[in-house]
């Protein structure tokens, strides 16, 4: 305990220093990359992922350790950005389809998501790895879905017809939907091909030439600094380690959804990142939209272990999935990256 206390402090002092970067997992095990020495540039210093498997149902990997748990409820915000108007049910869906890759990082964002809803009060996550809960009637206690890193759902309209409505009337009817990282890669492989639900994601999982290598850190920049979502970044742009999904337009778009932060090109790692097309060039990270009556957010951040303990990421999270309730009101008009004509 008073170790952690330690740490806290040492997370203040850090953050106190640096303007453009943000520590995080202070007591990180392979500390060298941060710690107190970590300034500006320093970028987020983050733990390594695990290994990879393949799955097929419900992920079965091993979950996160107590220490990494406490590291969790440490940097967990404390209270709901704002009051839910109503008690609020998210639904954590963690289903992989047949061969689906699978995230070692799946049940660490369980975890991480029913922590932020009991620390929070903003919400009460409940994980099924079961498609049925996407029936009309098992939705309908529910305020938003969540994919948890969910790939190759058993869901098209030709083969589960009334789960895809009942779906889709969900977040069309004013519920909402939130991805988290592999979540873009949910609804077009296999034999499960599901259009309007890409779209509705506003993207589709294209590949990733910013690895989680464990030596390269991916420059971050906010793009919506003035956005409710992104009050924990402070307008400043940061770098971490991670993996980054990429969505090709024409389903990502800036004409489409509001981009809140994205991949810095102006950064030279980032940059030279391996396996990249022209349209690299704006590669989203995390954005909202409006979908019907409903509200969409995406955040490909966390397929590293260590986002599920940094804070200001968790924090922009919570306030994601409060949008995604219906709770933070934001005005997710696009604003496509180009100004038009008329202004100036
Ligand atoms: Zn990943």
């Amino acid at each position: 305990m008073r170790k952690t206390l330690l740490f806290g402090v040492m997370i203040m002092i850090i953050m106190s220093q640096a303007s453009n970067s943000f520590a995080a997992d202070a007591a990180n095990p392979r500390g060298a990359r941060g710690g107190r020495g970590a300034g500006r540039g320093a970028g987020m210093n983050m733990g390594r992922g695990m290994g990879m498997g393949r799955g097929n149902g419900a992920p079965q990997q091993r979950g996160p350790s107590e220490e990494e748990i406490q590291k969790m409820e440490e940097a967990m915000p404390t209270k709901a950005v704002v009051e839910p108007k109503k008690p609020r049910k998210l639904l954590v869906i963690d289903i992989l389809g047949q061969g689906a890759f699978n995230h070692t990082c799946i049940p660490y964002w369980n975890k991480t998501l029913e922590i932020m809803g009991e620390k929070t009060g903003a919400f009460t996550a409940v994980v099924s790895s079961d498609i049925n809960m996407f029936s009309a009637e098992n939705l309908k206690e529910f305020d938003a879905v969540c994919l948890n890193n969910s790939v190759s759902l058993p869901l098209s309209p030709d083969k589960t017809p009334e789960l895809c409505k009942a779906l889709m009337d969900f977040i069309k009817g004013g519920k909402g939907i939130m991805a988290i990282h592999a979540g873009t890669d949910a609804f077009y492989t296999g034999a499960y091909i599901w259009p309007e639900a890409s779209e509705m994601l506003g993207g589709k999982f294209s590949g990733h030439p910013w690895t989680d290598n464990g030596r390269d850190q991916w420059a971050v920049k906010i793009d919506e600094p003035d956005n409710p979502l992104m009050v924990p970044f402070k307008g400043e742009g940061f770098k971490l380690y991670d993996e980054i999904y990429r969505t090709d337009p024409p389903l990502y778009q800036r004409e489409k959804q509001l981009v809140l932060m994205s991949l810095d090109m102006s950064d030279e790692t980032t940059k030279g990142a391996r396996g990249q097309k022209p349209t690299d060039e704006d590669t989203g990270i995390s954005w909202i939209k409006n979908w019907g009556e409903g509200r969409v957010f995406y955040c490909s951040l966390g397929h590293n272990h260590a986002v599920t303990w940094t804070a200001p990421i968790l924090e922009h999270y919570l306030r994601g999935i409060q949008f995604a309730l219906g709770d933070l009101e934001v005005d997710a008009t696009p604003k496509p990256l180009k100004p038009a004509a008329t202004e100036n």
